[in-house]
């Protein structure tokens, strides 16, 4: 089991797009009222003094849409000027990034994913659930915008869903012919959206890098990132290729990761809710953070027999949480 060193951190659990795969439209969710949110200084404290003392390094912002979340500049700068901080990214749908991404370059942040499913108006907006003006346009001003700023790796996720996006495979990795940019292929997962999977189903990562084979031919690189992707190269491409497989090839040997929801719930496995503690509900007791310190060491210590086994991987998992509200 890797050393466990990276903490996914969700600032929001309300999001500006209602993709079909993460909200599906007709779910009703519950978001976290303000007042339950960690707050500013709650999540500072939670880094300074719990995490960071642990063993934590690296960071990520995601969300629902990190963006949404109010101060989200001043809290990059925060997190990046901590001397601990070894790497601080984030993920996010790029809708309001255009206007953004100078300000978060600026307060130190240097790596971005962004969601993108479809270089096709259409398609982009039944994905993310829209019936109005396209938002595919501001959202690719988004990317470009991240791009000239000089965020890098920018990296794309495009989460491939069979007759829906899959048959734009080739021209999302052909992205990667002429720019420096990581597009990203993602197993389709089953949280929060059983009627989607069910009439769906999900393309396994295998099937994708052989169309890519047969189409411009696939190479493996030598370039690996810190995170569960297998990456692969178009020869001569300058971009990469990586894909996310946790339904076909079960990568929890290789899990480096944690997570901690908008309203503080500390969760060792995205699929398993076993052991997760209550951290916010902890720190507004006033319990001694040497307390929290202690229990967050012991549930790294118990994350190899909570994290997925290869039998149940791709297969179920305890999700009372969809992903937007989990921090995917
Ligand atoms: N809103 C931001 C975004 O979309 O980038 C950040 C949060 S989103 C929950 C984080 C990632 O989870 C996205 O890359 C999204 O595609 C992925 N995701 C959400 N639901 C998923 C599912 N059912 N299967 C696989 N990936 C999923
Ligand atoms: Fe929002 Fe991201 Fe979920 Fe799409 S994947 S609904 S953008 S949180």
């Amino acid at each position: 089991m890797n050393t466990v060193d990276y903490l996914r951190i969700s600032l929001i659990d309300r999001c500006n797009f209602r993709c079909q795969y993460c909200m599906p439209e007709g779910t009703e969710l519950d978001y976290i009222l303000q007042q339950e949110l960690l707050t500013h200084q709650e999540l500072l404290t939670l880094l300074k003094d719990v995490f960071i003392p642990v063993g934590f390094r690296k960071f990520r912002l995601t969300g629902g849409e990190p963006l949404l979340r109010p101060g989200v500049v001043d809290l990059v700068r925060a997190i990046a000027s901590l001397p601990e901080t070894q790497d601080l990214a984030m993920t996010t749908n790029a809708f309001l990034l255009a206007g953004m991404a100078q300000d978060l370059y600026k307060a130190g942040l240097r790596r971005i994913n962004i969601s993108l499913d479809s270089l096709n108006p259409d398609t982009f907006d039944k994905i993310i659930g829209n019936r109005g003006r396209s938002r595919w346009q501001q959202t690719w001003a988004g990317i470009q915008a991240a791009h000239q700023v000089g965020f890098d790796p920018l990296k794309l996720n495009v989460v491939v869903i069979p007759g829906v996006n899959d048959q734009e495979v080739l021209d999302l990795a052909a992205l990667t012919l002429d720019r420096h940019w990581h597009v990203r292929f993602i197993e389709f997962m089953p949280i929060g959206n059983a009627q989607l999977f069910s009439d769906r189903a999900w393309v396994p990562s295998a099937e994708l890098r052989q169309r890519i084979r047969d189409a411009f031919g696939l190479v493996a690189s030598n370039i690996r990132g810190n995170g569960p992707a297998d990456v692969f190269q178009i020869p001569g491409a300058l971009g990469t290729l990586g894909f996310i497989s946790q339904m076909s090839e079960c990568f929890c040997d290789r899990c480096n990761r944690m997570r901690l929801s908008a309203d503080g719930w500390l969760r060792p496995c995205l699929l398993n809710e076993t052991g997760q503690i209550d951290l916010k509900t902890a720190l507004r007791s006033g319990v001694d953070l040497e307390q929290l310190r202690t229990r967050v060491t012991q549930l790294l210590s118990l994350k190899p027999e909570i994290s997925f086994k290869q039998r149940d991987c791709g297969t179920t998992g305890s999700y009372t949480r969809t992903m937007s509200q989990i921090g995917g």
